[in-house]
């Protein structure tokens, strides 16, 4: 049995559009290549982003394109006694400071915390918990994209002053309560993945292995629901798929003619060294 689990974390603010089934399917063949266990985990604690009936159609993209998941769908929004229990932690090691700064006042100061507001929070109520930086260097091998090195460039939002927690903390819980091995997600979140080192650190925890793909661009800009990236047509899911075995140099897994034939061969041929080193893909959608 591999020990290998890699997972599928889509936030639900739309439908799937082609650079995020992309990002499923990645994360899929890699996990799948190594006799791993592929998880889906719908990422939504963010309730002023998400849309209602998003999740609904993820899943049924995901079942259209044949991607089928190990284990229970799991859902953010049910774990908020862990993201507290973790965010106490940290508060133990020290980590944690109350930050009222609105993003005004912090801009106003040039993105940094005033010695004043560290100091005076402990007597507010309204407040974000932040997590301190340090001036650690952090490292990692990363699958895809080599060795990478980075500093916190600032203190990072743990939980937000409206009471929602943050994607830093929730993701860093979520993988390790989950016992994912491996992280493979697109290179736009490559810059995250300092603040949750940082996080495993404070933890004493051991991080995930994590590898970074190129993200699907069309004329310069990132697919995404902000740059209004169509959903994904579910009826054309052989198309879909054929086109991005294609991006992945996939070939003959993209000349099969079922879904569950394309699958296999792209499991049996993937080579993640077609990804090295690549931060953005045109779009072929
Ligand atoms: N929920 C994040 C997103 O949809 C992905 C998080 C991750 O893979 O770490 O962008």
């Amino acid at each position: 049995m591999s020990a290998y689990r890699g997972r599928f974390a889509p936030s639900p603010t739309g439908p799937l559009h082609f650079g995020s089934l992309f990002a499923a399917l990645v994360s899929y063949l890699e996990a799948k290549n190594h006799q791993g266990k592929w998880l889906v985990r719908i990422e939504d604690i963010d309730p002023l982003r998400e849309m209602s009936g998003a999740s609904e159609l993820i899943i049924s993209t995901l079942d259209a394109h044949q991607l089928y998941w190990d284990e229970e769908i799991s859902y953010q929004s049910n774990n908020a006694s862990q993201y507290e229990a973790l965010l106490e932690r940290l508060q133990q090691e020290g980590a944690v400071f109350r930050c009222p700064c609105s993003r005004k006042q912090l801009a106003e100061n040039g993105g940094q915390h005033s010695q004043a507001c560290r100091d005076q929070a402990a007597n507010l109520e309204n407040y974000a918990l932040k997590f301190r930086k340090t001036n650690y260097l952090y490292e990692w091998l990363d699958g895809f994209q080599g060795a990478q090195y980075f500093r916190l460039n600032d203190d990072f939002v743990l939980k937000r002053k409206e009471g929602f927690y943050a994607y830093q903390l929730a993701v860093v819980n979520d993988d390790y309560q989950q016992g994912i091995t491996h992280v493979v997600r697109g290179h736009d979140l490559l810059d995250s993945t300092p603040m949750q080192l940082a996080l495993y650190k404070a933890l004493n925890i051991e991080a995930p292995v994590f590898s970074h793909f190129p993200v699907l661009c069309l004329k310069g800009q990132k697919l995404s629901k902000q740059n209004y990236a169509k959903a994904v047509d579910d009826a054309q899911a052989v198309n879909n798929l054929r086109s991005a075995l294609r991006l992945l140099k996939l070939e003959k897994a993209a000349k099969e003619t079922s879904i569950a034939h394309m699958l296999k061969t792209a499991i049996e041929l993937w080579d993640p060294k077609t990804l090295h080193g690549a931060t953005q893909f045109v779009s072929p959608l």
